[in-house]
């Protein structure tokens, strides 16, 4: 999840924009009343204790707040921390300096209260990430799923410090593929198999444009997530020249975030004969294919 927000006073918010996670329970509580109490709350001076302090350990571009003893070699630091080549490589985006504070609670009750206080308007979830004016912020609490949380919120630290204007909804598909296992290779399981069950079902008709449509985070669904996904890794993983468009079209973004929308650039640049959402759809038949194995 993602939320932007200016962090002035709360009279010169200039734009927020939310973006739930796969994660999230449920998207019910996500209307613009409880958002902009979430948002003016999000203002108010810290209090003592309020933030994880006990360890702090930088690790490349992250600067990690824990409220518990956290070893900077611990794997899933090293990890994160590796995490930043990949969504650089993978992307062809530049590294940036700009720090993304990691705000780690050692427990859920913390994390809560902590979310309740700061973000009253929003939905209970396990972590999420923050932008504002001037900072990158990762919260969340360590429990079972936090190596897949981490991943996830890092990675919209990471794009989001060289291309603040990302869409919404490739800004999830982007932080989808890199939550994962680095293993894995990008291959989500869930979301392969909740896509080959709207195939099965002749529901899933894979089209950008209704995609880069969305405005809201609680108009994102779970196939919604999942088909912002597969897009992500059908670019990613089928050809250079897909692979190109994407991070012409990101490179493009940074630029100017009033570039032309990708699905346009696909249109005429990558698939002048075909029907990209034709191809997206083999490619999810091939990896249900092979993830059934
Ligand atoms: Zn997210």
């Amino acid at each position: 999840m993602f939320v932007r927000h200016s962090a002035l006073a709360a009279s010169s918010l200039v734009c927020c924009a939310l973006v739930g996670c796969a994660h999230l329970a449920s998207h019910d509580a996500w209307n613009p009343a409880r958002l902009q109490a979430g948002l003016v709350a999000a203002t108010l001076p810290q209090e003592d204790g309020e933030l994880p302090d006990r360890t702090e350990i930088t690790a490349g571009q992250l600067v990690i707040h824990a409220d518990f003893s956290l070893a900077g070699q611990h794997r899933l630091v090293r990890e994160l921390e590796g995490l930043r080549t990949d969504v650089s490589q993978e992307l062809g985006l530049p590294v940036s300096d700009e720090p993304v504070h990691l705000y780690l609670f050692e427990n859920t009750e913390r994390y809560d209260a902590f979310a309740a206080r700061r973000f009253p308007g929003f939905p209970a979830r396990r972590a999420f990430f923050v932008e504002t004016d001037t900072t990158l912020s990762v919260f969340a609490a360590w429990q079972e799923r936090v190596a897949e949380d981490l991943r996830h919120e890092t990675t919209h630290g990471y794009v989001h410090a060289v291309v603040p204007a990302v869409p919404l909804w490739l800004d999830e598909g982007i932080a989808e593929f890199f939550e994962l296992p680095r293993a894995d290779r990008g291959v989500h399981r869930t979301h392969v198999a909740h896509l080959a069950g709207r195939m099965l079902e002749g529901t899933w008709r894979p089209d950008m444009a209704k995609l880069e449509a969305l405005r809201a985070a609680g108009d994102l669904s779970q196939d919604h997530y999942a088909e912002a996904w597969c897009w992500v890794h059908w670019l990613l993983h089928t050809t250079p020249e897909r692979r190109r468009i994407l991070q012409e079209y990101l490179a493009d973004v940074r630029r100017d975030p009033a570039t032309a929308p990708l699905s346009l650039r696909l249109r005429h640049e990558c698939e002048p004969h075909g029907d990209p959402g034709a191809a997206v759809r083999d490619h999810l038949a091939g990896l249900a294919a092979v993830t059934a194995k």
